[in-house]
């Protein structure tokens, strides 16, 4: 059996929290989950791609929804290697400027320099009051 993790990632990917508010968000998700084996926070030194894992079910392009993920790896190589400072990259099937972090997911992930995860929640989805309490949005 796998374990599930439910993850929240800041939009900004560079944004952190002050130590004291990342001490207060995991209470706050532990009342929200309070089954679940365990929930912390982690930082990052540097902008990290969370990502789905096996779930992972592809991307598409935010300016004009095709498939990315003939180029999807490419753009990543070249973003991680000036560790993902720039995001921005020119998407190959319409030639529009995006952002890595804006491109369609299916599975949900993101950038960012913090996570906020509960393990084996024991819930499905959060629900949307659960998720502004919290004040950062969520990828599972
Ligand atoms: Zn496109």
């Amino acid at each position: 059996m796998s374990d599930t993790i439910l993850r929240y990632v800041p939009a900004d990917p560079c944004w952190q929290p002050s130590p004291e508010a990342a001490t207060k968000a995991v209470s706050l998700l532990e009342t929200i989950v309070p089954g679940a084996d365990e929930v912390k926070s982690t930082f990052e030194d540097e902008v990290r791609f969370y990502d789905p894992g096996e779930n992972w079910s592809g991307v598409e392009c935010s300016a004009c929804g095709a498939d990315a993920e003939e180029w999807w790896g490419e753009a990543m190589e070249t973003a991680s290697a000036h560790e993902f400072k720039d995001l921005n990259t020119v998407a190959p099937c319409c030639g529009a400027t995006v952002s890595l972090n804006d491109l369609r997911y299916v599975w949900p992930a993101a950038f960012g320099r913090f996570a906020l995860e509960a393990h084996n929640p024991g819930i499905g989805d959060t629900t949307e009051e659960q998720d502004r309490k919290i004040d950062v949005p969520p990828i599972n």
